[in-house]
Order: C-alpha cells, then sequence, then structure tokens
C-alpha cells in the first residue's frame, strides 16, 4: 500500500516504529479533543444553533441571525463578553491590523513583550517603513525581548511603572524565530505582574495556531481581547476565510467600529453564505486541531529517529500546532518541503522553490497543497533559505494525510 503511493519499504518501517511508541502523547491529545470537544456542543446548543443559522445576508447584512449567533458562541467559547467573527476579515493579519488601529490613537504606545512580532506585522506596526503603518499615524512601538523563552518581568513592570502604555501585545506562536511558543500559564503569569502595576493598559493577544492545543484560552486568564486567523485552527479547513477577535465588550465594539464604520460597527457586515462554513469549521476544529498536533508529533518522532533537532520534541507539552524541524543544510530543507507538495492532495504535481517574497529578507521555501489559498490548518511547511535552515510545519486535516504527508516528505528526503 505505502508502496503504491511511493513511499519506500525503509521509511515505512521508521513510521510503524515512530508510531508504536507514541501512545501516551496521542492519548494526552485525544483527551484535550474531548474537553474542547464538550465546550463546543455545549456552545451550540446553549444558542440554540438550528438550521436558520445557516442562512446568509447580503449587501448590508442586517440582522444576519447566523452572525449574530457564532458571536454569541465564539464569545461563550472564550470566556469572553463579545466577539467579532467576520468574514470581512482577510486572515489573521488583517484582524490584527483592524484590533491595533481600532485600540490605539496618535501618541498612544504598543508594547510588544514577546520580542519582534510575526512577520506580515513589521509594515503595520512602522517596524519597517510603509506610509500606512500605525507609526505614519504617529503610534509609538516598544519592544521588550523574552529571556530564555520567558518573559523579562522585571523589565515589563518597570516599563510600566515609567511609561505610559496603551496596549501590551502578546504573540504566542513563534512565527520564523527559534524561540518556543508561549504557554497560556506563562500567559496568565504574565499577566498577573502586569496587573500588579498597571490596571488599565489593554493586553492584547495574538492566538494564531494555539486554540484548542490546551483546556485553556487567553481571556480566561486575564487578557482584554485576542485574535486568531479562521485558515487556521478554528476554520478547521472548513472556513475559507476570515478571523476572529474576542475579548471586552467596549473594545469588541472599537474594533468594528474600525472594521465597518463608526455608528456602525457590529450591526452590518454581510455573511455571504459564510454562516454554515464557520459553524461547521468550529464544530470540527477540536478533531482537527488534535489531528495536526497528532502529525506534528509524529514528525517529530520520527525526525529524531533520523538524527535531526525538532522543536519541540516528540514528547514536550505543545502550545501550538506548528512543528519546527533543523536541518541544518539548504538541500535537505528543499527536499523536505518539496516532499509535502508531493504528499498533498491538491497540485502534488508542483515542485515548490525558494523564491523572493514581499516582506521576508531571505529566499523563503513554502510546500502547500491546500483546498484554501493559504490555509496552514492543511498540512503546509516552509522556511526561510537562511541558516540553521528550520523547515516549519503545521497541519493535516486528519492525521492519516498527515502522516502519509510527512512520510512523503521523509522519502524525498532520504533519496539521495
Ligand atoms: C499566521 C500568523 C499570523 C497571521 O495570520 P494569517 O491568517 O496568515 O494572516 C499572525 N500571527 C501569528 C503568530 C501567526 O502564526
Amino acid at each position: 500500500m505505502y508502496q503504491k503511493l511511493g513511499i519506500s519499504k525503509r521509511v515505512e518501517n521508521l513510521a510503524i516504529k515512530a508510531e508504536s511508541e507514541l501512545k501516551e502523547e496521542f492519548y494526552n491529545v485525544d483527551k484535550i479533543c474531548e474537553i474542547n470537544s464538550l465546550k463546543v456542543l455545549k456552545a451550540f446548543q446553549d444558542n440554540n444553533v438550528s438550521e436558520v443559522h445557516f442562512g446568509t445576508t447580503t449587501g448590508y447584512g442586517y440582522d444576519d441571525i447566523g452572525r449574530e449567533t457564532i458571536e454569541k458562541i465564539y464569545a461563550q467559547i472564550f470566556k469572553a463578553e463579545d466577539s467579532l467573527v467576520r468574514n470581512q476579515f482577510i486572515s489573521g493579519t488583517h484582524a490584527l491590523t483592524v484590533t491595533l488601529f481600532g485600540l490605539l490613537r496618535p501618541g498612544d504606545t504598543l508594547l510588544s513583550i514577546s520580542g519582534e512580532p510575526y512577520d506580515t506585522l513589521h509594515e503595520v506596526i512602522g517596524i519597517k517603513e510603509n506610509a500606512s503603518s500605525l507609526k505614519s499615524f504617529g503610534v509609538n512601538y516598544a519592544q521588550i525581548d523574552l529571556i530564555n523563552d520567558d518573559f523579562d518581568y522585571e523589565k515589563i513592570q518597570d516599563t510600566l511603572k515609567n511609561n505610559k502604555i496603551k496596549v501590551i501585545e502578546i504573540q504566542r506562536s513563534k512565527g520564523y524565530s527559534t524561540r518556543k511558543t508561549i504557554s497560556i500559564e506563562k500567559v496568565e503569569k504574565v499577566i498577573k505582574a502586569i496587573r500588579e502595576v498597571d490596571k488599565n493598559v489593554i493586553i492584547m493577544v495574538d492566538n494564531c495556531y494555539c486554540e484548542f492545543v490546551t483546556e485553556k484560552e487567553p481571556i480566561e486568564v486575564g487578557a482584554d481581547i485576542a485574535v486568531g486567523s479562521l485558515i487556521k485552527n478554528l476554520g478547521a479547513g472548513i472556513a475559507t476565510n476570515g478571523a476572529y477577535v474576542v475579548g471586552r465588550k467596549d473594545l469588541i465594539n472599537l474594533v468594528a467600529e474600525r472594521l465597518t464604520s463608526p455608528g456602525e460597527g457590529k450591526e452590518v457586515g454581510p455573511s455571504l453564505g459564510a454562516n454554515k462554513q464557520f459553524l461547521e469549521g468550529l464544530f470540527f476544529a477540536p478533531s482537527v486541531v488534535a489531528s495536526s498536533l497528532k502529525t506534528a508529533i509524529f514528525t517529530s518522532k520520527i525526525m529524531e529517529e533520523l538524527g535531526y533537532k525538532t522543536e519541540p520534541r516528540y514528547d514536550e507539552n505543545r502550545a501550538d500546532i506548528v512543528q519546527n524541524i533543523e536541518f541544518g543544510n539548504a538541500n535537505d530543507l528543499v527536499k523536505y518541503c518539496q516532499g509535502i507538495q508531493k504528499g498533498s492532495p491538491i497540485d502534488s504535481n508542483s515542485i515548490p522553490e525558494p523564491w523572493d517574497m514581499p516582506g521576508y529578507d531571505d529566499k523563503v521555501i513554502m510546500a502547500a497543497g491546500a483546498f484554501t489559498q493559504g490555509s496552514s490548518i492543511e498540512l503546509s511547511c516552509d522556511g526561510p533559505i537562511r541558516p540553521p535552515y528550520i523547515a516549519y510545519q503545521q497541519g493535516a486535516l486528519t492525521y492519516q494525510y498527515g502522516k502519509l504527508g510527512v512520510l512523503k516528505a521523509v522519502d524525498n528526503l532520504l533519496k539521495k
């Protein structure tokens, strides 16, 4: 069977061995999946989801009962006062942009306490020049780097004592960096430290890739507002675009008035057929996140067996669905990514090559044979062509497809 897909006997044997040693890790993933499934089912039932909610609105999108119900469900699942779940958000980057522009005014300061933010936010903030950045509107930016993958608690408290900060940003997932993803326990600890010295600063969490990986979400541990993408975890490969923002009601209102217009806010926004996708995506999300996690654990186990450095290690606690594999040379990174493409359901005959990409300093290779463009809850793998040549792999709609894709990549890597 494996050989029909072009996977060698050697790789098949590696897979059998790796998988037999992952029972405990997979059991833990299934436990979390059940807890989050329970949360979702309860929210669907408490909000009486029925076929009318699959309906659609056009134009202004007034009184879209499906959209309004989805936003109640998101608020309940995140234990937040309110939420904004919209297909008018292109993706996570757009929702983060709208949130920052919604909360910050000229003269205000944004402080990142998790080091440099995700690449696509550099031009949004003005870390990289752009005539439409927050900086160009007179919003200041400050940054405190992590030390040993943890917050610099002392410097954060000192900064808050001596400066007026409007918004603190915490990015949990690592982007194209080598740091660890920030666990919900660490987010809780730093929020306590922040509140000891500043009761008013708005704490915003970039929650991309972290939803449903563990039991708790950012609002439960004291964040004011959290943002994520629907072409990642919570869309489960079913939502074809969109993003969510959850949090305090007054803040969600500010974000909504920036997304649509002052005075209209959450009242407008045609769902254009997205309601059923959003509901169905959320319903599948606990299980799709679990499949992604199992694929990541399997990948890290098999690559460790082959002598590669991985992060996280296969038996480490995880806070997101991203798996790093360090290749140490460009050729192996490229071969692995090309193998992931060969193992995809869509565009399996395409061969990705490292290329210059807008917003990146180095050439980047991106493998993704996905149903939705840019979807990274589907098995995908990418990496900048720079030492130590790390592949960032994430997603898998089912564990079985994830595993087959990874075996195809390993096979391609080992073919000399
Ligand atoms: C993916 C990601 C984003 C951007 O989300 P898109 O939906 O790709 O625009 C922002 N922040 C982090 C940490 C991410 O991983």
